[in-house]
Order: C-alpha cells, then structure tokens, then sequence
C-alpha cells in the first residue's frame, strides 16, 4: 500500500491525495502520496497561525524549549531513517542524508537553548529618572518557503529558530521532497506544539506559495530558492510591507594559486564541485586556478573524477546520487551543450549514466579553457558541473572570483599567509574560506551572502534573532 501523507492545519492532519514522490535512483520506486492543498487551505493554516500567535509568543521560555529539545532528540534518534528516506526521495547519498538529518537535530537543539538566552539591553535616557529598555519580540506569523536540495537542514534552520522566538509558521517545503518536511513536521506536533503554531501546506508553488506571498496576515517570510521566485517573494513583501529575507544563487569561486598544497586543492574541488550532486547554493562552479600549477590540478582533479563512483543513492559505495528530476538533468545537459558552444573544452564526464535501475544518473562533468565571460561562468547550472578558468596570478584570481552577480561563499587554496588574509578581506562573498571547500558550514554561525545571492539579515547562529523578532523600544519615567 501506497504512503499517503496530508497536511497538517491548525493541529488537524488534512487533505486527499495529490502527488507522488518518486525516487530519482529509481523512477519505479514510489515514496508515497503527498496532499496538494488549495488556496483555501492555505488562508486556513495562515489564520490558525494568526489566531495561535498571543499565546505562543507569550508562552515560557522553557515550555518553546521543551518542543524543541525533543524534537532534537527523536531527529537524533531515528536519523538512520530518517537519513535513508531523505537520500530517497532527493536522491544525495546515504551518508549526506545522514549527515543532514544530524545537522537538523543539532539546529533544534541549538535553538532551544536560544530560547533561554534571548535578552536586551537598559538604558539610562538623555532624560533624567527616565529608563529605555530594549527589547526583542517575535515578529507573527512567518511563511517558510524551502527548496529541494537539503529537504530537512533548511526547514530546520528556519523553524527552529522561528518556533523559538515565540512566532507561528506556515510551511511550505518543495514539491520534490514532501517526506523529509512532513516528517519533521510530525515529530514537532508529536513534541507537544499548541494547534497552529506550526502548519503544513505541501502544494505547488504557484498556488500555496502565492497565496502566502498575497496574504496581509503572513508577517515574515523567509525563502530559499531560485533567483526568479526570490524577486517575486520580494516584490510582493514590499507590496504588504512584511519583512522578507531571501537565499538564492550561487557562482562560487574557488582559486587555486601555484602554492596550494595539490591534494588539498583537488580535495576542495572535488567535494565543493561534485558532492550532493553539485546541487548546492554554495557549490565550486567556477575553479580559478594560475598558471603554474594549471596542467597539475587539471590532471590530478581528472584522475580522482574517475575514481567518483556515481550511482543509487541508497547504495553504500556510492558517492555521487543522481541528479534529483528530469527537469534538472535536462537543464545540466543543456548548459554542457552551452558551454562546448561557447569553446570550453569538456575534459571530463557530463554523460548520462545507466544505473541498474531507471534514475537520473549524470556523470560529473569537468570543463577546461573556460573563460569568465561564458554564460556556464556566469548562470548557476545547479549540477554537478564546475569549469576551470585558467588566470594569470592571484591579482587576477581575485578579479575573476569576484566578477559575478553572485556572491554566497567563495574559497582559496593556498600556503600563503598573504593571499590568504587578502582574499579573506577582499572577496566579495558573504562566507569564506582557506583551504576548505566553498561548500558545508557549521550550524551555529550565520549563513549569508552578498549581491544576487542573499538579501535581508543573515540565517543560523545567533544572528537569526535578527530576522525572527523585532526590536521594541520602552520608554520609562519612575519619578
Ligand atoms: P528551484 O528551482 O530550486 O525549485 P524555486 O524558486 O522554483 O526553486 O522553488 C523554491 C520554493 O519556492 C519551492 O518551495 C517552490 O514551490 C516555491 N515557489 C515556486 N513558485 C512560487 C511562487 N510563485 N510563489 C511562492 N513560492 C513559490
């Protein structure tokens, strides 16, 4: 029997069938049924967030942290499964589920201590026996807008520190990855949530999600996706004067000077570039490398790509998942197409692959000769694609990496303190880093970047206050 998962309004789990989660290792394999709701559904779940607002705001510290320390724990303890069915239904490999489904336990277990720790400030007034207390509250009902690609750390990143400042949410995850969502979802409702504090609304985007994006009563939202729907969420926030933060595209840098230490180097690039399938906002699409070590990182990076085994997600030896639809993998074969007609030699992959079973298995693909001007330089491809571009010195490395309208994380490999603390102050990313990849981040500092990238306050750590309250001002006269 198939799965059949409904949404979850105003702690009533409701809705009928709608859509199918299919298994991109093996398109045969169905996760289960997902409801689809309506715009009606969605002005439910956004008035019982309305209506569950005063008393969550004004609820105790300690009950928010309560929920969300025991959520932690049942994401901690089931993060085998849980792990497995995101690698399923998204289709990174088992240990990237894993590790994901970890990192969700540990955002809620920070955010719950948060809870705790919220505080202001007191101030004396200009004016005599008069004190200014500076508060923070929560902001209301928060739309949560996710996207595909980490189907459980990014909805955690954003509802737990939204539960923990006392706002009311309305969730809707993507299309693709209905399961993770509703599993965490069912664990929080299950840890003792107040009905309609948290509401689910699976659906499509143009219908749940503009409805969200249309409604005076939705106070924030917060969203990670593509450039094109980011502009439409921002449009219509400033249309209803509702704060709005946004996480978008990436065209990440990472440099490689003449003397990085090689096998960091390729290390770098080949996890930056190719693990989770390349499908990150902060993956190395564009490698800038100088001359003199060039001809060095091209061969080795090739030798250990054909060593990358690409295959079923949900297969151990795995290390690179399949791309997650058909969509995808035509927009990745596409912008090969793209980049061999522009003149950028494909030295590596960019095949598809038969797996043993029907999924959409690309291997990873390696451009050389590329120049920083070709669109495969410019536009975020979202696969596991990455180009090397060929660049003088480090002067000319730092240019390239920052010309782009993109700026998430950038990185360099290099054993030079001087270009590594220059770099550090010079590139125009909102995170960065030395000998690392430009890809994976700790849960407990701020996520950000700068230009098309990202707009609005930073996400995760203790910045998130910034975004899931709002700062009020009391004026006092004691005599
Ligand atoms: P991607 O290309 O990664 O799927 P999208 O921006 O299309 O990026 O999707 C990210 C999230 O935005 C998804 O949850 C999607 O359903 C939602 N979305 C898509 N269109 C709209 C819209 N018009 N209004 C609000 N949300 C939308």
């Amino acid at each position: 029997m198939t799965l059949f998962r409904k949404n979850l309004i105003d702690g009533e789990w409701l809705g009928e069938a709608g859509s199918r989660n299919i298994n991109p290792s093996n398109t045969g394999d169905v996760v289960g049924e997902y409801a689809s709701a309506g715009p009606e559904q969605a002005k439910q779940a956004i008035a019982a967030a309305k209506a569950a607002f005063p008393a969550w705001s004004r609820s105790a510290p300690l009950a928010r942290h309560a929920v969300l320390k025991k959520a932690s724990d049942e994401i901690m303890a089931r993060k085998d499964e849980i792990g497995r069915n995101l690698a399923r239904e998204e289709g990174k490999t088992l240990a990237e589920g894993i590790g994901e489904t970890i990192r969700a336990a540990q955002l809620f277990d920070f955010f719950a201590g948060e809870t705790l720790r919220l505080s202001g400030e007191l101030v004396p007034s200009v004016r005599p026996g008069v004190g200014v207390e500076i508060t923070r509250e929560a902001v209301g009902v928060v739309g949560i807008i996710t996207p595909w690609n980490f189907p459980i750390a990014i909805p955690a990143w954003k509802i737990a520190p939204a539960l923990a400042y006392g706002n009311t949410i309305v969730f809707k995850p993507a299309e693709l990855v209905p399961e993770s969502a509703w599993t965490i979802v069912d664990i929080l409702h299950r840890a003792g949530l107040p009905k309609g504090v948290l509401n689910l609304v699976m659906g499509k985007g143009s219908v749940v999600g503009q409805a969200m994006l249309d409604s005076p009563d939705v106070n924030a939202i917060t969203f990670t996706g593509s450039v094109g729907t980011g502009k439409r969420v921002a449009a219509a926030s400033v249309e209803h004067m509702r704060k709005f933060q946004l996480e978008m595209g990436g065209k990440n840098p990472l440099v490689v000077l003449d003397d990085a230490d090689l096998a960091v180097a390729v290390d770098c690039a080949i996890n930056g570039a190719y693990f989770s399938t390349g499908q990150r906002c902060t993956a190395s699409s564009r490698l800038v490398v100088t001359e003199g070590i060039h001809d060095r990182f091209v061969a080795a990076l090739k030798e250990r790509m054909e060593k990358l085994v690409v295959g079923d997600a949900l297969d151990a030896r795995t290390q690179i998942g399949p791309v997650v639809d058909a969509t995808q993998l035509k927009q990745d074969e596409d912008y090969i197409a793209i980049g061999r007609n522009e003149g950028a030699e494909l030295a590596f992959g960019g095949e598809r692959l038969d797996g043993a079973t029907p999924g959409f298995y690309l291997t990873p693909a390696l451009f050389t000769g590329a120049t920083n001007a070709m669109r495969i330089s410019r536009e975020e491809i979202f696969g596991p694609v990455a180009n090397v571009i060929r660049v003088k010195d480090y002067d000319e490395a730092l240019a390239v990496a920052n010309d782009t309208p993109f700026g998430l994380t950038s990185g360099i490999c290099t054993s030079s303190l001087k270009h590594a603390t220059h770099f550090k102050r010079n590139s125009e990313a909102g995170m960065v880093m030395v000998n690392l990849p430009t890809a994976g981040v700790d849960f407990h500092v701020p996520f950000g970047g700068r230009k098309g990238s990202s707009y609005g306050p930073r996400e995760q750590g203790r910045y998130a206050t910034e975004f899931y309250t709002t700062v009020k001002t009391a004026y006092t006269f004691a005599g």
